[in-house]
């Protein structure tokens, strides 16, 4: 397959060979599940989804496009892996939701529907891909001047290797094992030197916080930890 430059090819591999774990809440894709009406909530506190024009940027099966489309948003999702878009069709075919899923990267979207979207949403992907700035850089130019960008990732730090990668996929074992690689974990201040540059103004953070008794998820507002989640507004 030929995929475009800022797309590794090892991780779409590994996306579509679990493709259809996505919408099983007990298998290895199920933190998604149990995080998702956590991060849903930190989009619709902070953005009016209400006939929104709405992309979602590695969207995967679905899991967190559908939530925003019964938040009332016009949901566009885009992702490099050919079967987890397959999924991703058919359950939201199944639950009559009307999203337009594309095997589209985010740069070439955004040379195509610049300045067209009222929200950006990218969750969980930063952290798969060659040039996360760059990812950053064409949410920045789908949005409409005032438009809202949303970013989830985990942080690169002692804590998250600890928690993500250790606990996580070894210990826990509540990801897949190699879901993420080290050193492509991006700090916080990372991320917003990034949105900086590309015209977004910081609004603010909130970090998912975990509590293995009860595989529970619980947001500390203003958190900047392991698995946290940052919002942006396009300037002008
Ligand atoms: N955002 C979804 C899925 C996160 S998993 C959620 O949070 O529920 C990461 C997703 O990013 C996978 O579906 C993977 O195929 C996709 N991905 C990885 N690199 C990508 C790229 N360069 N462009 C678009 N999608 C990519």
């Amino acid at each position: 397959m030929n995929l475009p430059t800022n797309v590794d090819p090892r991780e779409i591999e590994k996306f579509d060979r679990v493709a259809r774990l996505w919408w099983d809440p007990a298998g290895k894709m199920g933190m998604l599940h149990v995080i998702n009406p956590l991060r849903t909530r930190f989009v619709t506190d902070r953005a009016d989804l209400r006939d929104a024009k709405t992309v979602d940027i590695g969207c995967g099966g679905g899991i967190f496009a559908e939530a925003l489309a019964r938040a009332g948003a016009r949901v566009v999702g885009i992702d490099q892996s050919p079967f987890t878009l397959e999924i991703a069709r058919q359950h939201a075919a199944q639950s009559g939701l009307a999203i337009d899923y594309r095997l589209q990267t985010v740069e070439e979207l955004a040379a195509r529907e610049a300045g067209r979207y009222d929200v950006v949403t990218c969750m969980e992907m930063l952290e798969h891909v060659p040039d996360p700035a760059a990812v950053v850089d064409a949410c920045a130019r789908l949005l409409k001047p005032g438009g809202r960008a949303f970013f989830s990732t985990i942080d690169r730090s002692l804590k998250a290797w600890l928690f993500a990668i250790v606990g996580g996929e070894y210990v826990l074992r509540i990801l897949p094992r190699g879901t993420h690689q080290y050193a492509r974990l991006i700090r916080p201040a990372e991320l917003r030197g990034w949105a900086a540059r590309s015209g977004l103004d910081y609004i603010g953070v909130a970090s998912l916080m975990y509590n293995p008794l009860g595989r529970r998820f619980r947001v500390a507002d203003g958190r900047e930890d392991v698995n946290y989640m940052a919002s942006f507004v396009r300037q002008g």
